[in-house]
């Protein structure tokens, strides 16, 4: 068995208020992948940034080749050879690949001038053993982001680091990018590099991991290799319950009343007269291909797209909505796969989120104090929504992505909204997030809120839902009772085959 160069015991770390470690434990092989997996808010970035001295312990011990240490700062971490590359780079984008690999520690001649021919030579010399293809002359702002990742890989190396730490590194690759940072992977294992692998893309990880640790709320849970565990028994240990149990029991049926009627909606060909229903307390899906046509349907109704001719009635009453806003007024809610575009305002604090009226249109009370009422209305949202934070003033840039989504739906039910439309909700997020959101969900159903869900995943579909309706180039092709319907047949209405 190869030697341990790295021995994490009994670390604990806290914030004000959250406690993201609690006396964990870890270690790492020379030569080996390890991955660290756990939801969001596991504690994965807070032991990383502890053994690259950007944080100090409250207490345990760190071993590192032998001997224990107290990293004061990212420096020493890096100075004794553990490399980090975040999920964010840190690198100069207007310097070369060169300055950048060698930055603050540039060659120089015997006259004491930079030596950017030693420079660029030795930057070339560690990139071509990596096998990549690029020219440390080059700015790194002319390099894709799969290749900047490449350069502070190359960085790390120049470094003789011995320890490489990868915190979510695939998250924004493509696919043959990632098969690159593999190859690299590879060859750095291969070299006797000792590699702490961070990801929440579970399936990729058979290609490269030799043990697999699972950390669950701040805590270890355990160590295996990863040959001798099945990713339902990952799963399992990450979110601390059963598979079975990945949706909510639903606890109301959606009610005889209409909330919503939407009529022969036609917008080009890509909305071609599409009418249906939506009831209180009901969870609609909608399902389809890429490209059916379901979030321009979302938008249509939401006044963000134009659409030539077809009604949107509420309570018998035709809409006029021209504008988000005018949907907005009228309680319709459009969640969009970008957290960001919807408004949250992740530098200011929750209750500012939820009660801000930071829309464009109505910005005018940026800045305004919380009073009372508005925190006891925030109040009411966390205990209703869930929403785990240790205060109502938390910034949102420190809550996990599932507890920012429910801040964004605080907001809009602050707002009135009684029609959520909810694209996407739990793409590229974790499963223990994903369950939240279905717990979210299932709660605003509870609460008389009609909800639309577009999602590509089926199962999510069939998990969650009252009714399906079937998009297919633009037209409904069904609508599908979901107790009563099946993978297949939804397949086959969203491939315009019929049933
Ligand atoms: P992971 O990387 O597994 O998603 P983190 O280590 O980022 O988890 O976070 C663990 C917990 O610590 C979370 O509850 C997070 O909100 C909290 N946390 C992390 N960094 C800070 C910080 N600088 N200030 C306050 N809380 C933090
Ligand atoms: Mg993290």
């Amino acid at each position: 068995m190869a030697e341990l160069i790295l021995d994490v015991k009994d670390i604990s770390k806290t914030f004000p208020g959250v406690r993201a470690l609690d006396r964990v434990s870890f270690d790492l092989r020379k030569g080996e992948v390890h991955a660290l997996v756990g939801e969001n808010g596991a504690g994965k970035s807070t032991l990383m940034k502890i053994l690259s001295g950007v944080y100090q312990p409250d207490g345990g011990t760190l071993t590192y080749k032998g001997k224990e240490v107290h990293f004061q700062s990212a420096r020493e971490s890096s100075e004794a050879g553990i490399g980090i590359i975040y999920q964010e780079l840190n690198l100069v984008p207007h310097l070369t690949v060169a300055q950048n690999i060698y930055m603050g520690r540039e060659p120089r001649t015997a006259l004491g001038y930079l030596d950017d021919r030693k420079m660029n030579v030795d930057a070339a010399k560690i990139l071509a053993e990596l096998n990549v293809d690029i020219s440390p002359a080059v700015r790194l702002n002319k390099l894709s982001i799969s290749k900047q990742q490449m350069v502070e890989i190359a960085k790390a190396l120049s470094k003789d680091s011995e320890v490489l730490i990868m915190d979510e590194p695939t998250s924004a690759l493509t696919e043959t990018e990632i098969d690159e940072l593999f190859k690299v992977i590879h060859k750095l294992r291969s070299r006797g590099v000792g590699i702490i692998y961070i990801s929440h893309r579970l399936e990729e990880l058979k290609h490269i991991v030799d043990r697999i640790t699972v950390f669950r709320d701040g805590r270890y849970i355990s160590t295996t290799n990863y040959a001798d565990i099945t990713m339902e028994e990952i799963i399992n240990k990450m979110v601390g319950r059963k598979l079975e149990n990945m949706f909510p029991v639903r606890k109301n049926l959606p009610t005889q009343k209409k909330l919503l009627e939407v009529r022969h909606i036609v917008h080009g060909s890509i909305l071609r007269d599409i009418s249906f229903d939506l009831y209180e307390g009901e969870i609609l899906g909608l399902s389809g291909l890429m490209g059916a046509g379901r979030s321009e349907l979302a938008r249509a109704i939401f006044g963000a797209d134009p659409r030539d001719s077809g009604d949107i009635i509420r309570d018998g009453k035709k809409l006029d909505i021209r504008s988000p806003a005018d949907a907005i007024r009228h309680g319709i809610a459009y969640l969009s796969e970008n957290r960001k575009e919807e408004g949250l305002a992740v530098k200011m604090r929750i209750d500012q989120n939820v009660t801000m009226a930071n829309l464009p249109e109505v910005s005018k009370r940026f800045g305004i104090i919380s009073s009372a009422q508005e925190l006891q209305a925030t109040q009411n949202y966390v205990d209703e929504l869930d929403i785990r934070t240790p205060s109502l003033v938390q910034v949102v840039n420190h809550l996990s992505g599932g507890n920012q989504q429910k801040v964004v739906v605080a907001k809009w039910l602050f707002r009135d909204s009684r029609i959520l439309i909810f694209d996407e909700p739990t793409r590229g997020i974790d499963v223990g997030a994903k369950f939240a959101i279905y717990e979210l969900i299932e709660r605003l159903a509870r609460k008389g809120v009609g909800v639309i869900v577009i999602s590509s995943e089926l199962p999510e579909i069939l998990g969650m839902t009252d009714r399906v309706l079937v998009l297919h180039e633009g037209r409904l092709t069904a609508t599908l009772r979901t107790k009563d319907t099946s993978q297949e047949e939804i397949l086959n209405y969203a491939a315009g085959l019929g049933a």
